[in-house]
């Protein structure tokens, strides 16, 4: 039974009808939509937001309004006075138009971290990106001859100058090239491949699924940790259409291993005349070891080794935009152009012109690591990064004040994206830790809810805030003094 409503005497009848008139009263001071557009603040509105969306607003209201008095017997704040109201509606309409994919630091320590958008643009891709975006740009046309051209032909050329590879395909990203390739040469035919080598990428990317989907037959060869040349021998028969490498980007095996190189698959392909194809992952244009960092195969090595067609990601240590590149042997990527798969996975002019800038950082390379952003933020000498930490560290101790202990301590990034998942970058993190209970849960929503969120690691009891991945210390501090 509703109590509120039951009636045993005359006393809880006339409260009841108190009751009933309260709450018509409220429902009658509900304002009409019509009454708020009607006013000098709704017109206002209308103009700066458009009629639909400020009536769609108004009613949301409306309703919240209804909701309020039926269950709780009063009006919401926003209705107590018509300056809220009208303040209300204009916040929602803003909240409309903000993006949900915002701008957040990354301060995990993982400098390609791909739930946070991998590489970071360098100054002359955004550039070219943005005048790709404001201005029709020559994507498929020759301004010399007046003719149309390919839309990869620039960037074609650029690879061949960095890689010696006769030609290049762009798509999507290294998904869809392993796809595309997969299709093109190996549709209801079989591709050979290590066991050790059948990988899974973050983002259910599995060879064996991609396979599938590409509609072919994986052939898989050797154990897990020793693959010899003679099993691929073996499983090659008049229905192989190639044999496959996929560079371990995400794991390693460790002790007792044997995997076959390019260069001995090749030699063994080209007996059968088969082509070898790789799919390199992260795929690095410098070796990256002359920085002091771990190196990963270079899409050059892979070329000189004779392989045919080599893929790789654009955003990840190429340090561009989302991307898949495949380079190799030109009658190889003229097969793949004109396959038409292609025309769904080919990128669209801002990615194109993102990734010829990009690439064109790559013909000088003693400013790589001071232009290209990915590279500069792997490179950062130790001692910069702590005289950046000791700033943070005043800057947050400002704000935290005596009930967390700020630390500066040694930390080990990662490149991220799968590039050498063991290992570790040397670092310098401030760390944040705390004795009363509930503290540090607390101060992480903080900085989640900062109008830049704050993304972090939680180690060992502490809040680590890694350096190594910041992209501005400027704009950091900045943000930290609205903690
Ligand atoms: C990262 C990776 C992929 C997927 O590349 P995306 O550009 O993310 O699609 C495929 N293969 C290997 C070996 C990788 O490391």
């Amino acid at each position: 039974m509703n109590t509120e409503f039951s009636v045993e005497n005359e006393y809880d009848l006339a409260n009841l009808i108190y009751k009933i008139g309260i709450r018509m009263s409220l429902y009658q001071s509900l304002p009409s939509v019509d009454k708020i557009l009607k006013t000098a603040d709704g017109v206002t509105l209308i103009t700066e937001f458009g009629h639909s969306a400020v009536v769609n607003i108004c009613r949301q209201l409306i309703e919240q309004g209804r909701e309020s008095i039926k269950n709780e017997n009063k009006l919401p704040h926003f209705f107590t006075d018509f300056k809220y109201t009208i303040e209300t509606i204009r916040n929602k309409l803003q909240q409309q138009q903000q993006v949900n994919i915002q701008s957040v630091y990354n301060l995990t320590g993982t400098v390609l971290h791909t739930n946070l958008g991998r590489a970071l643009w360098s100054e002359v891709a955004q550039q070219a990106a943005l005048t790709a975006m404001q201005q029709n740009v020559a994507l498929e046309y020759d301004l010399d001859t007046g003719k149309r051209s390919h839309r990869d032909h620039y960037i074609s050329e650029l690879l061949g100058q960095l890689t010696g590879a006769e030609a290049a395909c762009v798509v999507n990203n290294n998904a869809a090239a392993v796809l595309l390739m997969l299709a093109t040469f190996a549709q209801g035919k079989e591709v050979i491949i290590s066991r050790g080598e059948l990988i899974e990428i973050g983002g259910a990317f599995r060879i064996p699924d991609i396979m599938q989907q590409a509609g072919c037959k994986l052939v898989e060869v050797g154990t897990t940790n020793r693959t010899h040349l003679s099993d691929y021998r073996n499983a090659i028969n008049e229905n192989t259409a190639f044999l496959m490498k996929v560079h371990s980007s995400n794991y390693q095996i460790c002790g007792f291993t044997k995997s076959v190189s390019e260069q001995e698959l090749v030699k063994l392909a080209n007996e059968f005349n088969l082509p070898v194809i790789t799919d390199l992952g992260s795929g690095a244009l410098v070796d990256l070891s002359q920085y002091g960092l771990p190196s990963e195969p270079t899409v050059q090595e892979k070329w000189a080794q004779g392989v045919d067609l080599i893929s790789f990601s654009g955003d990840k240590l190429l340090g561009g935009p989302q991307a898949g590149i495949i380079v190799g042997k030109k009658a190889w990527i003229d097969r793949l152009q004109s396959h038409p798969l292609k025309r769904a996975l080919r990128c669209d002019k801002v990615i194109l012109a993102g990734l010829e800038a990009t690439l064109r950082l790559y013909l000088q390379p003693e400013k790589l690591s001071e232009k290209l952003t990915a590279l500069y933020l792997l490179t950062q000498p130790v001692n910069e990064l702590l005289a950046k930490a000791e700033q943070l560290k005043t800057a947050l101790q400002e704000k935290l004040g005596t009930d967390y202990l700020l630390q500066i301590e040694d930390s080990s990034a990662q490149i991220g994206s799968g590039s050498q998942p063991l290992a570790i970058i040397p670092s310098v993190a401030v760390t944040i830790s705390t004795e009363i209970p509930g503290k540090l849960t607390a101060l992480l929503q903080r900085f989640k809810r900062l109008p830049q969120p704050i993304i972090c690691r939680v180690e060992k009891e502490k809040i680590w805030l890694d350096l190594r991945s910041l992209a501005s210390l400027a704009l950091l501090l900045e943000t930290v003094k609205q903690l």
